[in-house]
């Protein structure tokens, strides 16, 4: 993978990246840095809703750098009281909860107001711990106004992520919530004031050009996935012996949060599409198979957003006469997942837009081909007809016809899984994400002892973009 740094001259501003093969990380004595991610906590269970890519990425890449030999501290905010404060995940890498606002889930259209007290909580945390952070990684807006915060205050090399973009979200929803103007600034901000944006596709860094800023420095380093976890580790039949599967269906298999926007209905509606078709040809035996199965594994909570998606979701598969064809599996652990993404014929991720889509990798490194929306970086992940298919977002028909071809050719289906399974593991496992971060970050920290050092951490946090707060 091929990876820029550039302004939007196309110059490169920072040192130039060391070759992902040839990078050689030292790190001389542990080296603590700061990975803030406000509503991603990276110890919470993944797969529910506001627990999704972020979570993983920011957990991972945690567990990944540490390895690599930096001190990894983790801040989120605490939603339950009865939460640790501090989870050890591996002796150099921790989630720290601040205590920053009710310890309650808030969604996150209305966490901006915490976030001055998060940036305290933040501070306080640094001095009670004798700790300094040189560098800091921000996961999401949220985050990336802390991080401008902190950035004020110290020199701090501050580095951030989207996982989502306003910009990009508004335009699909076509609806702005009052917290948009806000959002949009502070993506703007943290992108022309930012050491480096990390973009995980080029077709995020296209977007942050056309659709945010010119200025700033954006460099690509995709996400990533376990591939020790995420493997082919048995053949198809013994996955589904496992699981209880039927050893003869055809299995459409959905892996994701229950959002609107993941487009969990048009896939429904495409299996319904192509279960009409194959019970009119059957009784012709003119169609190759006859058993369709969707599975669709998510958690969700009776009564929040998650939990009225599913059952609108139930209420269409019921409309529909597809109760039969239709496993839901709640929530699945990253332990069991392996072993439904190889027992699928194919997985599908019907986004209307996805950033980057971490399903995506982890099924093509189980050997299952991948039908997705033609969005984002799904389009860098998935290859057209080598490791699965890409249709346009939102069009029922094409997506039938996509699960349908896999479906129907078994021959070109077992070439697609090898395929895919030697992408994911060439180009997107965790550690190479992270060495390509650690040396981003070694060539940032390098450059601030260039500058002089600044330290203002008594400057009033109130008194600093006051109008960001208010327009929440
Ligand atoms: N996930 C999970 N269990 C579930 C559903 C989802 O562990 O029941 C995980 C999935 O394996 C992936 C993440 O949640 O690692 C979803 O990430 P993705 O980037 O695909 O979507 P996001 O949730 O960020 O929109």
């Amino acid at each position: 993978l091929q990876s820029s740094t550039k302004n939007s001259q196309g110059k490169s501003s920072l040192p130039p990246k060391t070759h992902f093969a040839a990078t050689k990380i030292e790190v001389p004595s542990r080296q603590a840095i700061a990975l803030i991610s406000d509503h991603g906590d990276p110890a919470a269970e993944i797969g529910k809703e506001e627990a999704g890519g972020q979570n993983v990425y920011v957990r991972q890449v945690g567990e990944a750098l540490a390895k690599l030999g930096w001190q990894v501290d983790m801040f989120t905010r605490k939603v339950h009281p009865e939460d640790a404060t501090i989870v050890q995940h591996s002796p150099h890498c921790r989630t720290i909860r601040l205590v920053a606002g009710p310890q309650e889930f808030i969604g996150r259209d209305r966490l901006l107001e915490y976030m001055p007290e998060f940036v305290s909580a933040f501070q306080k945390f640094q001095v009670k711990e004798g700790t300094n952070y040189p560098l800091v990684h921000t996961n999401y807006w949220l985050s990336a106004w802390v991080g401008l915060r902190l950035q004020e205050r110290s020199n701090i090399q501050l580095i951030h992520t989207y996982h989502s973009l306003g910009a990009v979200k508004y335009q699909a929803t076509g609806k702005k919530p009052p917290i948009a103007e806000t959002r949009l600034a502070v993506e703007k901000q943290i992108l022309e004031r930012a050491n480096c944006v990390v973009a995980t596709s080029p077709q995020e860094e296209e977007i942050l050009r056309s659709l945010v800023s010119q200025e700033g420095n954006i460099e690509v380093i995709p996400c990533g996935t376990d591939i020790e976890n995420f493997r082919i580790t048995m053949p198809k039949a013994d996955a589904r012996t496992k699981l209880g599967f039927d050893p003869y269906a055809q299995i459409v298999l959905y892996v994701g949060r229950f959002d609107r926007r993941k487009g969990i209905e048009t896939l429904v509606r495409a299996c319904a599409q192509l279960k009409a078709k194959i019970e009119t040809q059957e009784a012709e035996d003119l169609h190759p198979y006859a058993n369709l199965k969707l599975v669709i594994v998510g958690g969700s909570e009776p009564g929040q957003a998650d939990g009225l998606e599913r059952a609108r979701i139930e209420g269409i598969v019921q409309e529909l006469g597809l109760a039969n064809n239709t496993i839901f599996t709640g929530r699945i652990g990253h332990d069991l997942l392996p072993l439904y993404y190889i027992a699928a014929d194919v997985c599908v991720i019907p986004s209307h837009y996805e950033p980057f889509g971490l399903v995506a990798i982890e099924a093509m490194a189980c050997g299952t081909p991948v039908v997705a929306s033609d969005v984002g970086g799904l389009r860098f992940t998935v290859m057209p007809e080598e490791t699965g298919l890409l249709v346009p977002p939102q069009n029922v028909e094409a997506f039938a016809g996509a699960i349908d071809r896999i479906l129907a050719d078994e021959i070109w289906a077992q070439k697609l899984r090898k395929q895919a399974s030697i992408r994911v593991q060439q180009n997107f496992s965790w550690t190479g994400v992270a060495i390509q971060l650690s040396d981003l970050y070694r060539r940032l920290l390098a450059q601030s002892l260039i500058h002089p050092a600044f330290y203002h951490p008594q400057l009033p946090i109130q008194a600093v973009d006051k109008s960001l707060v208010k327009a929440s």
